[in-house]
């Protein structure tokens, strides 16, 4: 709560209003303001320390908001008031009460002014109210004494208003106070005032009698404090348990601080009090909570929690208390508080116990309420790297949907996947894994920008979202990805190097967070299968667009019609020099779409089941054409893709016959690629049809070999007679020490099984020639010859050295 000056500059006022009564009441009153009886000459000393004393007496009991203040004043008041000039008697109340205020709780000033003014205010107006009664009734001793009490316990009672009006100033509420004080403490006004009278009536008789007043007094003075301090405790055990149970309720540390904070602040009347929570042993403690911001509490200097360690002090430091919050386990934490208000500055030693009881209860809640929050981190949490999980992820994106900051801003999520992550776990064990993939986590986590979220999904999956100012800055970060990744890591003393194809999706507003992260899944996909490093999500790349099924309908006319061509890619022999096959690869120019990419019809084939027919299709023309290359003289062997569903079908190897039958091609001639991964979906279906295709005598070849993970015993039993390299390998063999590595060993691999090693995606001579000299068999790619159509094949066959001849172009999908 703040302090207005305002309130501090009325609370002034007031001071000045109780003076201005006090010097009225003394120049008011009737008869002067000299003393009523005579009195020895160190009587106002003696009153001045008897004023002292019970002020250091006083104590005070707190009930709700309401303090009741339980003085005998009224003791050297009466005396004062009987046996001094009333000048005197203010001095002595003055001079005794606020040397102990000021020693014992050293006030803030304007309290002390309001003391001062208010002592000087309830003695002047005791003597005028006195002198006014006294000339009705007579000086009679009675009337001294009855007239003495009644004068005392009024004026103590407005008094009390003013005090009322005082805190008023700075916490409002004056009526409220005031019924409160009343209602709570008329009583002892009235008692105290009573007793007051009882007193300093033998004082009339002799004053060697006062010592004998004073054993019942003080007998029931210190009855009345232990009461008091029981029934105070009593009531503070009361307020503390309704704590625990309050906070009880609550599971996550948050919340209990919330609560905690205001109920210590209304229990120990704290202007502040600040939570804080060690989570973490090796980091500082964490600011959870804090009410209302009066007086800044400085975080405490909180030791990381030891083990055992249960006797850390509650300490209280200039006006700051701390307590720690400890439990078997350690310390998790401290409560502080600071800036009390109520009747007095500071906090009493009572006020330290609270605290401490405090601090007990919330301890077992606080730390109950960490392990809560250290379970739903780990639901939340991949335990191997730390970063959020696939439902994390997608929580939080739904928590903070895509906002731009400006137009061309862009919010995207990225994926991210290993490439032949499998092999490091197959090869180099599941710890060279673990490492591997804490590795790369760490990477992404220090390349995201604040706001950022990374996530590891499953296996070798990551994901990052965030927002970046424009397109170009979401492509740059996540080549910076790939790239940061594909830095050699080292494990067990091996440098690993391990690629990335990642995937970005464009989240729009209102997008759901499981849609982008599919695109972004498609697009990884995408740019894996097509070596891409990584690729943007587009409907044409997504087989479940609409852009996908409408080509459907075009394929279909497309195959009815005979509008799907083949292009032949030709193959070098590296050992003769001489060109010995060509590659069959289909090709599709659509009228509106242009050339439609072979990865993607043919997906849409496999989808819909005209695989069949385009199977068919290209099988006719690699027959046709290898007899039709033997009539102009070229004997080369061809070779067709099949797909994994044309081995499901029971009939392939009956219409393969026919149609060898049928132009009465030689089977050793023909070899079907089947790529490495299609083996993967090993079924007996399969492995039935690849038996009876070796069967019938054609060549079977193992295609984009390196990027599934076949095993070595699978290989040797197939009937295969031909492994092809993936061209991701071959490319940038030169370049590239890890992908010579494969290369070679794969070429060795081979061999040792006997089987012919074919390397495509051969772009440059030097490719070529380092594969000669590595033992390989046969070459294919950009850099001997583009796939062409039948026409410019011949062409290009009758007029070609055998030697590989580069950047001859003629396929228009690669132009
Ligand atoms: P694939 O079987 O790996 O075919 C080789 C691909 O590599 C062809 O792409 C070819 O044009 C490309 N290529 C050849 N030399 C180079 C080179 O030096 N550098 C680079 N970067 N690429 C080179 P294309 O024609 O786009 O075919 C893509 C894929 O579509 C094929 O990969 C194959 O899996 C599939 N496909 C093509 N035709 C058929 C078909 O008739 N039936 C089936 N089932 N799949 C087919
Ligand atoms: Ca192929
Ligand atoms: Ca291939």
């Amino acid at each position: 709560m703040s302090r207005p000056t305002s309130a501090v500059t009325r609370v002034v006022l007031l001071d000045g209003a109780l003076l201005a009564v006090a010097i009225g009441a003394l120049l008011a009153s009737p008869g002067g303001t000299g003393a009523l009886r005579s009195a020895p000459w160190w009587a106002p000393l003696a009153l001045a320390v008897a004023f002292g004393v019970s002020e250091h007496a006083v104590f005070h009991l707190e009930h709700r908001r309401e303090a009741i203040t339980v003085s005998l004043s009224e003791v050297p008041s009466l005396y004062a008031l009987v046996f001094l000039d009333i000048r005197l008697a203010i001095v002595a109340r003055l001079i005794g009460s606020l040397v102990v205020v000021w020693v014992e709780r050293r006030p803030s000033i304007h309290k002390l002014l309001f003391n001062a003014a208010l002592f000087t205010f309830e003695i002047a107006l005791c003597g005028l109210l006195m002198r006014v009664l006294l000339g009705v009734t007579g000086h009679t001793a009675t009337w001294q004494i009855v007239g003495g009490v009644a004068v005392v316990g009024v004026v103590t009672t407005v008094g009390g208003f003013a005090v009322s009006a005082a805190i008023a100033q700075f916490e409002g509420g004056f009526v409220e106070k005031s019924i409160g004080t009343l209602r709570s403490s008329g009583w002892l006004y009235v008692l105290n005032s009573t007793v007051a009278g009882l007193i300093v009536t033998p004082s009339l008789v002799n004053p060697w009698l006062i010592p004998l007043a004073f054993v019942p007094v003080a007998i029931f003075w210190i009855y009345v404090q232990r009461q008091a301090s029981l029934s105070q405790h009593l009531s503070d055990v009361q307020a503390l348990q309704g704590f625990s149970g309050r906070v009880a309720g609550e599971p996550d540390v948050d919340g209990i601080g919330r609560i905690a904070v205001v109920e210590a602040a209304r229990l120990l009347r704290a202007r502040r009090v600040t939570l804080f929570v060690v989570e973490d042993a090796n980091r500082p403690a964490d600011l959870v909570a804090r009410a209302s911001v009066d007086v800044p509490i400085p975080a405490p200097q909180l030791a990381p929690p030891d083990p055992g360690e249960t006797s850390e002090p509650t300490v209280r430091i200039g006006r700051v208390c701390i307590a720690p919050l400890v439990t078997d386990g350690g310390m998790v934490g401290a409560l502080a508080v600071a800036g009390r208000h109520g009747v007095t500055d500071w906090f009493t030693d009572a006020d330290l116990e609270r605290l401490r009881i405090i601090a007990e209860q919330l301890a077992a809640p606080i730390a109950r309420g960490l392990l809560h929050r250290q379970l739903e981190y780990d639901a939340s949490h991949d335990s191997l790297t730390g970063l959020e999980n696939r439902p994390s992820f997608e929580r939080t994106l739904t928590g903070t949907p895509a906002t731009l900051p400006d137009e061309s801003a862009v919010a995207f999520v990225a994926m991210l996947d290993l490439d032949r992550f499998k092999e490091v776990n197959d090869t180099l064990g599941h710890h060279a894994g673990d490492v591997l993939l804490i590795e790369v986590a760490r990477r992404l986590a220090t390349l995201a920008e604040p706001g950022d979220v990374v996530a590891r999904f499953a296996g070798d999956e990551f994901a990052v979202a965030g927002t970046r100012s424009d397109h170009d800055a979401v492509d740059e970060f996540v080549r910076g990805c790939t790239a940061s990744i594909s830095r050699p890591v080292r494990i067990d003393g091996f440098e690993l190097v391990v690629n990335a194809s990642a995937g970005i999706a464009e989240r729009s507003v209102g997008m759901e967070p499981a849609e982008a992260i599919r695109h972004a899944d498609i697009a990884m996909y995408h740019a894996k299968a097509n070596h891409l490093g990584h690729d943007h999500y587009r409907p044409e790349i997504d087989r479940r667009t609409p852009a996908r099924l409408s080509m459907l309908g075009d394929l279909r006319a497309a195959l009815e019609h005979g509008e799907i061509d083949v292009h032949f890619q030709p193959k070098l022999d590296l050992v003769t020099g001489a060109i010995c096959g060509a590659e069959v690869l289909a090709r599709w120019h659509h009228h509106s779409r242009g050339w439609v990419a072979p990865d993607d019809f043919v997906a849409v084939a496999e989808q819909s089941g005209l695989i069949r027919q385009l199977t068919d299709l290209v099988l006719d023309r690699t027959v046709r054409t290898i007899a039709d290359l033997d009539a102009l003289g070229h004997r080369l062997g061809l070779a067709m893709n099949l797909s994994a569903h044309d081995l499901l079908d029971e009939l392939l190897c009956d219409r393969i016959e026919r149609h060898l039958d049928l132009h009465g091609v030689d089977p050793t001639r023909l070899t079907l690629e089947i790529t490495e991964g299609t083996l993967l979906y090993d079924s007996p279906r399969t492995r039935a049809t690849i038996s009876r295709l070796h069967d019938i005598g054609v060549h079977l070849s193992i295609d984009d070999f390196g990027t599934g993970y076949s095993s070595l015993t699978y290989l040797r039993d197939l009937p295969v007679s031909e492994l092809k390299i993936d061209r991701s390998f071959v490319t940038n063999l030169i370049v590239e020490a890890q992908d010579e590595t494969i290369v070679r060993s794969t070429i060795d691999l081979g061999h040792n099984l006997g089987l012919h090693v074919v390397a495509e995606g051969v772009e440059t001579n030097d490719v070529a020639t380092r594969l000669r000299t590595l033992g390989c068999d046969i070459a294919q790619g950009y850099g001997i010859c583009r796939p062409l159509p039948y026409d410019q094949l011949t062409t290009w066959l009758a007029n070609t050295s055998l030697a590989p001849r580069l950047g001859h172009t003629a396929n228009p999908l690669h132009q």
